[in-house]
């Protein structure tokens, strides 16, 4: 079923985002989060698709894994960083076969690790590019990534929002957020999309705080900033006790969710970094407190 269906009859959403594993362990260790998650009853699964293909395999196992097995219902995401048009229409083409109805179509990034890697000389620049590539040829549901914040690399906020319209104009009927801990920066993002006339809507991602030093390292690489406050609640809780930090970041991150549900969001999509404590743990009690 296309997401914005489902929007139609079922709001708010839960959703999870999933990465292929990257060994046999890895692998061993997702099949237990993917079930351990999946008797919560997500809307959609959605699954990342690393830039220059670098995940195609994996990221192919899984998708059919979540479709056949566990009869989920599948977002995939696509990153055409490097990929030519005939790389391009392989995968979409393999999406369509495993009966894919949704995706989320980004840029992605240089690969990590990859110093040769060597775009084609066709690839297309930018997110907005390939959305009109896939528009019409293709009868998916197709998202685009918004940046609260701005993206890293945007000139500025308000260029980052002329894109981010441009993405719409070229074909994406829904955004999906980045990651924030202050929901200020979505209900911002929010007001400047209808601002402009964009209708669509606009599912907040959900990142809860598990790991100190994970954090920070994706802050940098995401954009997504920590507020004093928020470092203030952090340094007091006991130094190297996972536990606290875990429920912390539940706490916090219920409280981030209950916000945006009061304030209308369609749905919240957590980011589970393939584990599933802390998700499992916030929409728990946000089903326990009624709120889902
Ligand atoms: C929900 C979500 C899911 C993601 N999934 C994946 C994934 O599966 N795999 C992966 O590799 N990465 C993924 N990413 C990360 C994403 O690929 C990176 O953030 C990437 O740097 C930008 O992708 P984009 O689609 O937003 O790019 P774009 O929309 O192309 O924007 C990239 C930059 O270029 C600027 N820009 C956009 N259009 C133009 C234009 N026409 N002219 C000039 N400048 C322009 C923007 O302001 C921005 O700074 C995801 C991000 C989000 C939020």
């Amino acid at each position: 079923m296309k997401v914005t269906e489902r929007w139609l009859t079922k709001k708010p959403t839960i959703s999870f985002e999933f990465f292929p594993a990257r060994n046999a362990e890895g692998a061993e260790k997702l099949t237990r989060v993917i079930d351990q998650l999946a008797v919560m009853e997500p809307d959609f699964v959605s699954v990342t698709f690393g830039a220059g293909g670098s995940t195609r395999e994996g990221s192919r196992q899984m998708i059919a894994r979540l479709k056949n097995d566990l009869k989920l219902e599948v977002m995939a995401y696509f990153a055409g960083f490097g990929l030519g048009p005939e790389d391009i229409q392989g995968v979409l083409d393999n999406y369509l076969d495993l009966g894919v109805a949704n995706v989320l179509v980004v840029r992605g990034d240089p690969p990590h690790g990859q110093p040769d890697f060597k775009p084609h000389p066709a690839s297309l620049p930018h997110a907005s590019d390939l959305l009109e590539f896939i528009r019409p040829r293709y009868p998916f549901c197709l998202g685009a990534a918004g940046y609260p914040e701005g993206h890293i690399e945007a000139e500025s906020k308000e260029k980052d929002l002329e894109y981010l319209q441009l993405k719409v104009d070229k074909g994406a009927d829904y955004i999906i957020t980045n990651y924030f801990y202050d929901n200020r920066y979505y209900f911002d993002l929010v007001a400047s999309c209808r601002q402009l006339g964009l209708k669509i809507p606009i599912l907040p991602g959900i990142m809860p705080i598990f790991s100190i030093k994970m954090m920070e390292n994706l802050a940098k690489l995401c954009g997504a900033s920590i507020s004093g406050d928020l470092r203030q609640k952090l340094a007091s809780l006991p130094a190297g006790d996972k536990q606290a930090l875990l429920n912390f970041g539940i706490d916090f991150a219920f409280h981030q969710c209950k916000g945006l549900l009061e304030a209308g969001a369609p749905g919240l999509h957590f980011y589970t970094m393939d584990r599933s404590p802390s998700t499992a743990g916030v929409v728990a009690r946000l089903r326990r407190e009624g709120l889902l």
